[in-house]
């Protein structure tokens, strides 16, 4: 921001002729030219600009970058937390980046010790019986579950089981996931309190009880509520036929405290991304291994070539070993007890909708006082300019000012109490000068963008040197 060159594309720093680099002259002779045919006809369209200014104009940009290293990353229902760089320095060993998927089963023996090993502490810390690593992410996950529950109807042949029931808090890969599979979905409510309706169910169960193929559930829920009913939903959809499938996404919460396995799910997928700390945003890398109880590990579909995407098990692999059996189990109660700390600090500013309470993140209903006009989008921009990373917002649905609050495990008590008091300091701004935070960010390289626009019409091609060479 203060680099006047700050803000200039590097092709906007270009001059001609300018050179940051040579070559050495061609030792080899005319024999080792590159063929005519196979030469530009033309220069490529490339800046020139001086090494300094490269290395510059490169590590400016990096510098506006947000991430876990550079601050404090509220983030809910993502799970953004810290990533040790043991866990990089492991999955950067030679001996693993180097290795290729077709060599020799006999020379990777310790690669698929990493993956075994992996598969056995996932089962240990869920309660299931096996797992498989080969998704890509959890939504990927979520498809090679349900895969899984296909199958498993269709060994008994029990075809008509077609339909999904997942409830209306649910993140939006669940529904869409069962959709890929080619299976309805089927939406259940959720009671003022934020929890499965289990009336809602009941009837559900009663009217479609033979055609449920599943019901897809996230525990804790993603208002961050542990849901109390599981032994009567279990035992309802059980009953009926179906399978129970457990969205692990955001395990840290229950580590330590309790296992998908034991409440009496068969099929679920852990983010290895989030839960077990592989560094993530911008689309990867993920891993959603998925795990089932006894019986049902004969129909692990293939889903991606070879073993996944190792590196990201490596690193889960290395989170695990570095906490050790004591400590991996204080990892839910200090996920749990950091955001109940920042939701009882912040609720007589901000609208707590369902109070009580929460695991591991809360949703807060924008800020108690709505007289000011001040959104949630207007305080997550005003976060920006103190520094954070805002939280997730408008999701999920079910509140219109969505403000959805995950501190993470990790995070010491300063570290929360310098959020609270810029949250309150927000609020508190939102009555004394309303029109600075609506106008926010201001301390950013650019204000509001058009996310609409921005996503649909992105502009990734440089218009004035594409014109100029026309
Ligand atoms: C992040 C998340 C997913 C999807 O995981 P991806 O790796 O982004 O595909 C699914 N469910 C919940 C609850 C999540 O938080």
């Amino acid at each position: 921001m203060n680099n006047k060159l700050y803000g200039n594309l590097i092709f906007e720093l270009s001059q001609p002729g300018r050179k940051g680099y040579s070559l050495p002259k061609n030792r080899y002779g005319e024999g080792y030219r590159v063929p005519q045919e196979l030469r530009r006809q033309e220069d490529a369209l490339l800046p020139e600009c001086d090494e300094l200014t490269v290395v510059r104009h490169y590590t400016n940009l990096s510098n506006n970058n947000f991430g876990v290293d550079t601050g404090f990353y509220p983030l809910g229902s993502c799970t953004m937390k810290y990533n040790p760089k043991i866990n990089e320095e492991m999955a950067a060993l030679p001996q693993f980046q180097n290795l290729h998927p077709l060599q020799p089963a006999e020379t990777t023996v310790g690669a698929q010790a990493v993956c075994t090993l992996l598969c056995r502490a996932l089962c240990q810390l869920t309660g299931l019986h096996a797992f498989t690593l080969k998704p890509f992410a959890g939504a990927h996950g979520e498809l090679t579950g349900l895969m899984i529950i296909k199958a498993y109807h269709e060994s008994r042949n029990d075809m008509q089981r077609t339909k999904v029931i997942v409830p209306d808090s649910a993140h939006g890969t669940n529904p869409a996931s069962a959709a890929v599979c080619g299976l309805d979905i089927v939406e259940v409510k959720s009671t003022p309190t934020g929890l499965v309706d289990l009336d809602d169910l009941k009837r559900l169960v009663a009217e479609q009880g033979p055609s449920i193929a599943a019901m897809m559930m996230t525990n804790p829920n993603t208002l961050g509520l542990f849901e109390r009913q599981i032994p009567e939903i279990e035992q309802l959809i059980h009953e009926c036929g179906g399978l129970m499938y457990y969205d692990g996404a955001n395990l840290n919460p229950m580590l330590g405290a309790a296992r998908p396995g034991d409440m009496g799910f068969d099929v679920m997928h852990i983010n290895l991304h989030k839960t077990f700390s592989t560094p993530h945003g911008g689309g990867g890398p993920g891993a959603g291994p998925v795990g089932v109880r006894e019986g049902l590990e004969q129909f692990f579909p293939k889903v991606s070539p070879y073993h996944g995407n190792f590196a990201v098990a490596i690193r889960a692999y290395a989170y695990i070993l570095s906490l050790g059996r004591e400590h991996i189990k204080e990892v839910g109660p200090l996920a749990t007890l950091n955001a109940n700390y920042i939701k009882e600090s912040l609720k007589d500013v901000y609208e707590l909708p369902i109070d009580g309470l929460c695991k591991h993140e809360f949703v807060f209903d924008g800020l108690k006082d709505k007289s000011t006009g001040v959104t949630t989008m207007d305080v997550a921009k005003r976060l920006l300019d103190y520094g954070y990373h805002a939280p997730t917002i408008y999701f999920p649905l079910l509140f219109h000012e969505s403000l959805m609050i995950e501190p993470t495990e990790n995070e010491s008590k300063e570290t929360l109490d310098a959020f609270i008091s810029v949250m309150r300091r927000i609020a508190e701004e939102a009555k004394s000068q309303p029109d600075e935070v609506k106008s926010a960010p201001h301390l950013t390289p650019i204000g509001r963008v058009d996310d609409v626009l921005a996503a649909k019409h992105p502009i990734v091609t440089f218009k004035q040197l594409i014109h100029d060479a026309d």
